[in-house]
């Protein structure tokens, strides 16, 4: 039987007299890799900050592992296990990813400067960088600036810090935005294949990419569920591709 992670029960949120999102009810099964789609203005990224509790719902409740979680702290969520990226880089330019991911594996420890003054603290510490690094495809240059890293390799290097957070669940908001074509796959492909009990929940304007990423797509139109179910399904349904055809043209 599928398990329910993440829900959401008549969601809304208004801008004014503006409804960015609208309604919405929303099933993540564990383990998923859940694609949420929509035109520009859709409200997907807002739907994301009603998630993670950076912005409070007008209407509507969030359930994480069955439990409300419509009036949590942000921090609070991540505790538990829900994490996301932003659409907008937020690394250190100057930093290696090495150094990045330390502090980010310290951070989530909470015992901060601590560990590092015990050499069997450091080492847990390098060592579990070394495998995330591994992980996210970025062993060969985790000792470069990440500000000369190639784009691709800098937004795997921001998912590889919300890792780190260890999630359940992580929301990533078009994590694949701005990176050249050929290094699109190698975003996608990695956080595919991160283990099965992490679920994702992403959000991609790139259709191809979608479809070889998702197990289910959920696709937002005007703040509101506008269709949802597997690749097969939403690939060949007309009204979204009346959606995506009427934007594009
Ligand atoms: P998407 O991520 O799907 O492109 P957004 O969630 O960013 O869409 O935005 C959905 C709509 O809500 C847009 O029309 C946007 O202008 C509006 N919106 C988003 N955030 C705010 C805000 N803080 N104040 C007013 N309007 C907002
Ligand atoms: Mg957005």
């Amino acid at each position: 039987m599928s398990e329910i992670v993440l829900e959401t029960r008549g969601l809304s949120r208004r801008f004014g007299a503006f409804m960015a999102t609208n309604d919405v009810s929303l099933k993540v099964e564990r383990g998923a890799r859940h694609a949420l789609i929509g035109p520009n203005g859709a409200g997907k990224t807002t739907l994301i900050n009603l998630l993670t509790g950076v912005l409070p719902p007008s209407e509507g409740q969030v359930y994480l592992e069955g439990e409300d979680i419509t009036g949590l702290a942000s921090f609070r969520r991540v505790k538990r296990g829900l994490t996301r990226t932003f659409q907008i880089n937020q690394l250190f330019p100057e930093f290696t990813p090495l150094e990045t991911v330390c502090l980010a594996i310290t951070e989530r420890q909470g015992v901060g400067h601590s560990l590092w003054s015990t050499m069997a603290g450091y080492g847990r510490v390098i060592e579990e960088a070394a495998s995330l690094l591994e992980r996210f495809g970025l062993a060969s240059v985790m000792g470069e600036r990440t500000s000369i890293l190639p784009y691709g390799k800098q937004r795997l290097l921001e998912i590889a810090l919300a890792f780190a957070s260890r999630p359940r669940v992580l929301l990533l908001d078009e994590p694949a935005a701005g990176v050249p074509e050929d290094e699109r796959h190698e975003v996608l492909s990695i956080v595919s294949d991160l283990p099965k009990d992490v679920t994702v929940l992403l959000i991609e304007h790139d259709m191809d990419l979608v479809f070889s990423f998702a197990s289910r797509i959920s696709v937002l139109v005007a703040g509101a569920v506008f269709a949802e179910g597997t690749v097969a399904e939403i690939s060949a349904d007309p009204r979204v591709k009346a959606v995506y055809l009427g934007e594009n043209a």
